[in-house]
């Protein structure tokens, strides 16, 4: 065999998607194993940190040997099977479904290290094609179970809504254990180049608990099992103020609504400003934003004792509510507010009237919505600014300020934080990737990023605007990453010029 490999896949086709989406994921660290060529000894898997099992052809099930496989396990290791040589080696009743043209969908029975960013009765896609067509939608969607119940020792992580079989399955095996779910979803549709997988409600889910169980995927993010209606967000928001927080009214929106601000750390220190949902239909954001607020209570990646960080989740609640670019008038706030108002034309030819793609308003700052951000950004603590966006297309980051090297930095330590997490195929791209920044601020182009203040600011773009909640995992932890590392940056690159002026006696 090559090089010893972090992960050892198992599986009786070879070069199949399901391994070069692992390969794709885990770059140079997933070695795969052809079990019709080569018999499993625990000689082969031994040195392997996880053993992954993937039998796609019935006649092929006794060549998954399960003696060295299970011993793997025993010894501490971690086993993850697909649920028909699962079912085999333990002898379950297996079942393939068919779905016809429902997208069936599973319940999460337990939260755990597997199902971490889950909630205990959250509902999600779970599916794959029972062909290779899915847009237009044709149906013949397909699920896999098997008939089992918990017992010691084996916990039921997930049923299917559709049937009640189990769907995710985790045993323990003396020291280690075996996960049993399937990774075969419509992300196999990778096959098919050209259909955007965020349109596939399953695809954001395949390889997540695989991944958590990996010990990478999720760490900030939370599925959101239904958007909440604006209210009830505003309750979330208000439930999440501590005694030393701040939750306030900053103002009326356009449609009459409350705007909510929740404040936290030291509201005498310097300030970072985030905020979400200016286009409405870039719901997500919000739903990041709580993440990023639960994130900096648990495990603050600065100082809240010298800084402190409002949140806006929602500029525009008339947006939010109607899935909708524009707020009440029809405008878009994000050029209402634009210092070049004047000389702005739109993006599009057509004639500007409210509703357009980016009608800029009767006048700058006309939209209540806009002048609060313009009044907000007045307050001179504020020394960061971050706007959060949803793109069909893709993700960017493009950022400002006093020195160049943060935002680029800022940058750079988001794509580290945030690789080998997630699978991604949007609209414009051809081959399925990990999300990544796909434009960031470049270092040979430092003229661009020429600051005009003392403040760093930033417009963050995540893959958004989608019907439904199924990526919402994915979508919340990156707002929730890229918010934590502006934060870590620029405070970090904050305390050490100031503690660099004191100590050349040039106070703060
Ligand atoms: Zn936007």
């Amino acid at each position: 065999m090559a090089e010893q490999k972090r992960y050892l896949l198992l599986t009786d086709s070879p070069d199949h998607p399901v391994s070069r989406d692992l390969q794709k994921l885990y770059p140079d660290m997933v070695g795969e194993v052809d079990v019709s060529k080569e018999d499993i000894s625990l000689d082969l898997i031994g040195k392997a940190e996880a053993v992954i099992t993937m039998c796609r052809k019935a006649e092929a099930v006794e060549r998954f040997n399960q003696k060295p496989i299970m011993d793997y396990a025993a010894g501490g290791g971690l086993v993850i099977s697909c649920l028909y040589e699962y079912a085999y080696w333990r002898g379950f009743p297996f079942l393939f479904r068919h779905a016809g043209r429902i997208r069936p969908t599973m319940e999460i029975i337990e939260e755990c290290d597997v199902t971490r960013g889950f909630s205990r009765g959250d509902r999600l896609y779970w599916y794959r094609n029972a062909n290779d067509v899915d847009d237009p939608a044709v149906g013949d969607y397909s699920y896999r179970e098997i008939e089992v119940e918990g017992t010691i020792g084996r916990r039921i992580l997930a049923r299917s809504c559709m049937t009640g079989g189990a769907v995710i399955i985790e045993e323990r095996v003396n020291r280690g254990r075996l996960v049993a779910m399937d990774f075969l979803s419509p992300m196999d549709l990778s096959l098919s180049d050209g259909d955007p997988h965020w349109n596939h409600p399953g695809a954001f889910n395949k390889y997540v608990f695989l991944g958590n169980l990996l010990g990478r995927t999720v760490r900030y993010g939370r599925y959101v099992n239904e958007k909440l209606p604006y209210g009830s967000f505003a309750e979330r928001l208000r439930s999440m103020c501590g005694p030393r927080d701040e939750f306030r009214i900053e103002g009326i929106a356009s449609d009459g609504s409350n705007i909510y601000s929740l404040t936290v750390g030291n509201t005498k220190g310097k300030m970072f400003y985030m905020q979400g949902v200016k286009h409405g239909v870039e719901w997500e954001n919000a739903y990041g934003l709580l993440c990023l607020l639960e994130s900096l209570k648990k495990d603050p990646p600065l100082d809240l004792q010298r800084f402190c960080v409002k949140v806006i989740p929602i500029l525009n609640p008339y947006g939010y509510t109607h899935c909708c670019r524009h707020n009440a008038n029809g405008v878009d706030l994000n050029r209402n507010q634009r210092p070049d108002w004047d000389r702005f034309r739109g993006w599009t030819d057509e004639v500007v009237a409210p509703w357009v793609f980016d009608y800029k308003g009767p006048r700058r700052l006309s939209e209540p919505e806009a002048e609060l951000e313009r009044n907000i950004l007045r307050d001179q603590r504020i020394i960061c600014f971050a706007d959060f966006h949803g793109m069909v297309s893709g993700t960017m980051m493009d950022g400002s300020g006093p020195d160049p090297e943060v935002v680029i930095r800022v940058g750079e330590e988001f794509e580290r934080a945030f690789a080998n997490r997630y699978l991604i195929k949007g609209a414009h791209d051809r081959r399925v990737h990990q999300v990544n920044l796909m434009h960031r601020p470049q270092r040979d182009h430092p003229e661009q990023y020429k600051s005009e203040g003392s403040r760093y600011d930033f417009v963050c773009e995540s893959y958004g605007q989608f019907p439904s909640t199924y990526a919402t995992v994915m979508q919340t932890d990156y707002v929730a990453e890229m918010g934590r590392t502006i934060l870590r940056v620029v405070a970090l690159d904050t305390i050490r010029k100031e503690e660099g002026s004191k100590a050349l006696g040039l106070g703060c």
